[in-house]
């Protein structure tokens, strides 16, 4: 079923990093700048990811003892300092997210280079951290993004979608680690209301899961990358986070799972590349040159 092995830490069977993007309200900010301060109710609901959810998932990994990875708008560490450093305190991974959730698709590689820099310089100055990893807001990595990654240092990008494996994608500058994930992996389509309710039916918290439960059995059973991404303000929310941490626990108590933060795991990937021990699929970014 997958023809790039990889042998995981200790004899794992598979990696896992359950991934959150703390979007909170940046996303409401972005697309109705004018007016989005107005929207009390909605942003209540945004704001219970790093007032409640955040917390309650650092308690979780916490007594799992496990380290995860956090994708974090640089807009939210200026409106939610506290909640940034209790991730960084717990020992989590943070990684850049854009400033305000822009869709980089929007940018030129002007516009995008100044994005990235903010952000990163905003996360130097409130706690002298330097964030190595990447995701573009919506997954929209753009043909710039490769290039702008390598050159500002990145360990890895987690924004694509062309393996099940970890593999390497080569912009013309150089290479950066890939750690895949897919849609069926967001929570969004299980969960996220736009900011107006549209109608769109919520799946409960044992159906909505059901899809990652199913997406771990296979990287268990062929011992690939789990890599779900998630938003505290949905998969946060009380009876979501309880179906979630008891699966959490459950593949914790199995003993051959390796949880580890996508830094981590981007390390582990580029050293086994470099002893010869794993020969990734290698992908050019972007794909095509006009
Ligand atoms: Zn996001």
């Amino acid at each position: 079923m997958i023809k790039k092995r990889i042998s995981w830490p200790n004899g794992a069977r598979c990696a896992c990093c359950v991934s959150f993007d703390m979007d909170a309200d940046s996303v409401l900010h972005l697309t109705k700048p004018n007016d989005g301060f107005r929207y009390v109710s909605a942003i209540s609901g945004l704001q219970y990811g790093p007032y409640v959810a955040i917390p309650r998932i650092i308690d979780s990994y916490k007594s799992l003892n496990i380290k995860q990875t956090f994708f974090i708008p640089a807009w939210c560490v200026e409106n939610y300092p506290k909640t940034v450093e209790l991730i960084l305190e717990s020992g989590h991974e943070i990684g850049v997210h854009g400033y305000l959730h822009e869709n980089l698709l929007d940018y030129t590689l002007d516009g995008e280079r100044q994005i990235l820099e903010k952000a990163m310089n905003i996360f130097q100055n409130y706690f002298g951290y330097v964030p190595k990893g990447f995701r573009a807001p919506l997954y929209n990595f753009t043909n710039n993004s490769g290039e702008l990654l390598v050159e500002y240092g990145f360990n890895y990008d987690s924004s694509l979608m062309g393996d099940d494996m970890p593999y390497v994608i080569t912009p013309k500058n150089g290479e950066i680690i890939e750690l895949p994930t897919h849609w069926g992996m967001d929570d969004g389509p299980q969960y996220i209301q736009p900011f107006i309710y549209t109608g769109r039916p919520t799946r409960s918290p044992t159906s909505g899961f059901e899809i990652f439960k199913q997406e771990f059995f296979a990287a268990y059973k062929y011992g690939s990358l789990w890599l779900p991404v998630f938003h505290p303000y949905a998969s946060g929310r009380l009876a979501r986070w309880d179906v979630i941490s008891s699966f959490l626990e459950e593949l914790v108590s199995k003993g051959d799972v390796w949880f580890a933060t996508l830094g981590e795991i981007a390390t582990y990937v580029r050293n086994q590349i470099q002893v010869g021990n794993y020969h990734p699929l290698k992908i050019k970014v972007p794909q095509y040159s006009q």
